[in-house]
């Protein structure tokens, strides 16, 4: 946790570009987007990935998706956008700290890769 780099930018001594921030849950602009909106909506507790999330984190991950539900209209793109979250390497987890991508403003495939 000591190293994590969204515990870092939650904390203030990673500078992001935030668009929401609340007692339990942050939204900032990634780094190296995918999509002309890509966000990552990320929980203010450190857990490190879904599958490690407790039965009492239940409240905080509905309210993640609520969060960016409210960000997809105020960013335009409610009609048209992807939630995803990468569990585990296999998956392309690269930041060990739970978050959701939201990806919008652009056609959308499926299967993803
Ligand atoms: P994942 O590969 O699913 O773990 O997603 C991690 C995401 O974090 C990637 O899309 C990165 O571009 C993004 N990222 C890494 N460092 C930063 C940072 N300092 N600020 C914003 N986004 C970042
Ligand atoms: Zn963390």
């Amino acid at each position: 946790m000591g190293d994590c780099i969204f515990c870092k930018i939650i904390s203030g001594q990673i500078k992001s570009q935030i668009l929401h921030q609340d007692d339990t849950a942050i939204a900032f602009k990634d780094i190296n987007p995918q999509a002309p909106t890509h966000v990552l909506i990320v929980p203010r507790k450190h857990i490190p990935c879904l599958a490690a999330s407790g039965d009492g984190d239940e409240l905080l991950l509905g309210h993640l998706q609520h969060v960016a539900r409210d960000l997809a209209r105020t960013l335009g793109v409610e009609a048209a956008f992807r939630l995803v979250t990468n569990n585990g390497r296999g998956a392309g987890q690269t930041v060990d700290h739970l978050h959701y991508h939201m990806l919008g403003g652009r056609r959308m495939t499926w299967p993803p890769g």
